[in-house]
């Protein structure tokens, strides 16, 4: 072959095919200094925030000094927050043009899998105290033995106080775990078992106390009792305040930079937190955006979104229905228009490819760390079922933003056809008619207590929903 055709061949190659960016490779030196300071930010939001409720309070704070009304009971303004039982959050912003014209959403969810006490869930056996969990949401239940655990969560008393409960998390603080059992003794009980089998879900049991209250050997439960003399002493609860609670079981301890290079962050938590904290500062630091923008922060995601907290509600027609009401505009048909010629970002996590398990990805469309922001044209199981599947048009249109932006970028399926499948929030806001597409960042070990982003990937997000609201 001549040396002209050679050349013309990588003329071609270049200008026909695709090729995946590596999200570090465009980043200057300068801008590098603004994405440690967003990913500082970041780690600090992950440590505020493991709960949705720890979440809400965060984002409250955040906001007070930004001129937000509350669109409940707030005075008329260009920005409103609507607190929904302080477990989900919605962030409205007037535009350059009004509403009718146009809205674009970021929806993203403040819900983690974690382990829930349950409504009794205090014991004594062999003179150890336990709290019984219930887990919530997609977890490996191995996943949580043998590691240091925090408890954070809120009992709400009959007289409409709610105490606050958080203990784990600072330096001083003990923390709690669930024993696994020895190696020398597994051999039946757990290594001849299926992995989804050798932790039943009735043997995660929180360890939480071994002293007895007195040295009476005749009184029954006296080191539970202890524990409750304790209780009662710093929280003023009793045994049945247990049956009004929300407390959750995290794993304790700060999100850390990740690698000699720390290109890498790993913390407990940031499905989604990785996409609410974007859209939280994309919505705040958005420059003079051209239509109005809309944050929804949910709960319940990892559980279907059902519930009064979560997207497969009235929530987004409740906020906007408010939001065109302060406006003037009280017919339905002025809330129907606007949500369904909205668009809408789903920001939430896809699994990252994991060298060592690439069997389960298609490597031609799968999320990769350092890759960039990461969209979904559908989600779903099997044969798309579940899922939304975003048009061709409106994916057109992100390609030019992006681009024109500088957001680096990558599409991808959570795994291979038949491998398994997820589903996130965006089918509950395509219901309404408007184009929804999944984008967020790809996450190394998802779901477990210790999960895993990049820097760069999570910079892009941030850039990419960013520029989606200004446009
Ligand atoms: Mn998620
Ligand atoms: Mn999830």
């Amino acid at each position: 072959m001549s040396s002209t055709n050679s050349k013309s061949l990588k003329e071609l190659k270049d200008n026909l095919t695709y090729s995946r960016v590596n999200a570090w490779d465009p980043i200057s030196v300068k801008e590098n200094v603004t994405l440690e300071k967003y990913c500082a930010a970041y780690l600090q939001f992950l440590d505020a925030a493991k709960t949705e409720r720890e979440a809400v309070d965060y984002i409250q704070n955040f906001i007070a000094p930004k001129g937000y009304s509350d669109l409940q009971t707030g005075k008329i303004s260009e920005k409103y927050f609507f607190n929904h039982y302080g477990k989900s959050i919605a962030l409205y912003r007037d535009g350059r043009n009004p509403v009718t014209d146009g809205l674009n959403i970021i929806v993203a969810h403040i819900d983690s899998p974690r382990l829930d006490l349950k409504q009794h869930p205090l014991y004594e056996d062999e003179e150890i105290v336990f709290l019984k969990t219930h887990y919530y949401g997609g977890v490996k239940k191995y996943q949580w033995l043998s590691r240091p655990l925090a408890i954070h969560g809120v009992i709400s008393m009959k007289n409409g106080d709610n105490i606050h409960i958080k203990v784990g998390e600072d330096e001083s603080d003990p923390i709690f775990t669930i024993a696994d059992l020895l190696p020398h003794l597994a051999g039946k009980a757990q290594m001849q078992k299926k992995a989804s089998e050798f932790i039943p879900g009735e043997k995660l049991n929180l360890i939480v106390g071994t002293k007895p209250f007195c040295s009476d050997k005749d009184q029954k439960d006296r080191f539970k009792l202890n524990i409750l003399a304790m209780l009662h002493d710093q929280y003023g609860i009793k045994e049945d305040d247990f049956l009004s609670a929300d407390i959750e079981i995290v794993p304790a301890g700060k999100a850390r930079e990740l690698g000699f290079d720390r290109s890498l962050i790993a913390g407990y938590g940031q499905d989604d937190r990785v996409c609410a904290y974007a859209a939280l500062r994309a919505i705040l630091d958005a420059a003079d955006p051209k239509q109005a923008s809309l944050v929804l922060l949910m709960d319940k995601e990892e559980i279907g979104s059902e519930g009064a907290t979560g997207a497969n509600t009235w929530f987004l027609e409740m906020v906007i229905g408010d939001v065109l009401s302060k406006m003037g505009h009280e017919e339905y048909r002025t809330l129907r228009h606007v949500l369904s010629s909205a668009s809408c970002l789903s920001a939430d996590v896809n699994g990252a490819t994991h060298p060592d398990w690439a069997e389960v990805h298609d490597k031609m469309n799968a999320g990769y760390l350092n890759a960039g922001m990461v969209i979904s044209k559908f989600t779903g199981i099997k044969g798309k079922s579940g899922s939304n599947e975003a048009n061709a048009e409106f994916i057109a249109r992100l390609r030019q933003l992006f681009e024109e932006n500088d957001v680096v970028w990558h599409s991808a399926e959570l795994g291979k056809v038949d491998e398994g499948g997820g589903g996130t929030i965006a089918k509950f806001m395509a219901y309404y008619g408007m184009n929804v597409i999944d984008a967020g960042v790809p996450v190394l070990d998802m779901h477990s207590p210790f999960e895993i982003t990049s820097k760069a990937d999570i910079w892009m997000m941030y850039k990419g929903f960013k520029a989606f609201l200004e446009n």
